[in-house]
């Protein structure tokens, strides 16, 4: 796994062990990209618009149009951040060519002034 550009990359299914864990049976816990906090709370979903007009939607249900994605279809993102470290990223949902791509982006660290999991 590594950083590039502000997105995770993962080589390998082990890397997807390094942001998952089985915290207990049968359920997977997010943790911190950055840090490897174990306690995250999701801020928020947006959708980033694809550029092709027949394929992309606008925004999935229940979210707000925030950028644009280079791909045909559009991208569903889940805003995460982490309770006691404050980092911020973003797990995106790409649609491409059938395939589900997932994907995460470090967007930087909650303004200290802000109570943690509280959207501001
Ligand atoms: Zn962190």
């Amino acid at each position: 796994m590594a950083e590039v550009n502000n997105r995770i990359r993962f080589d390998t299914l082990a890397d997807l062990g390094k942001v998952m864990t089985c915290e207990s049976a049968g359920t997977l816990t997010l943790r911190c990209p950055v840090c490897d906090c174990a306690q995250t709370h999701v801020q928020a979903a947006s959708t980033r618009k694809g550029n092709d007009h027949g394929e992309a939607i606008a925004a999935y249900p229940g979210t707000e149009q925030r950028g644009t994605t280079p791909y045909r279809r559009s991208a569903l993102c889940v805003l995460v951040e982490g309770e006691t470290c404050g980092h911020q990223f973003e797990i995106v949902f790409q649609q491409h060519k059938g395939d589900t791509l997932v994907q995460m982006e470090i967007l930087g660290q909650r303004d200290p002034h802000r109570e943690p999991g509280v959207r501001g």
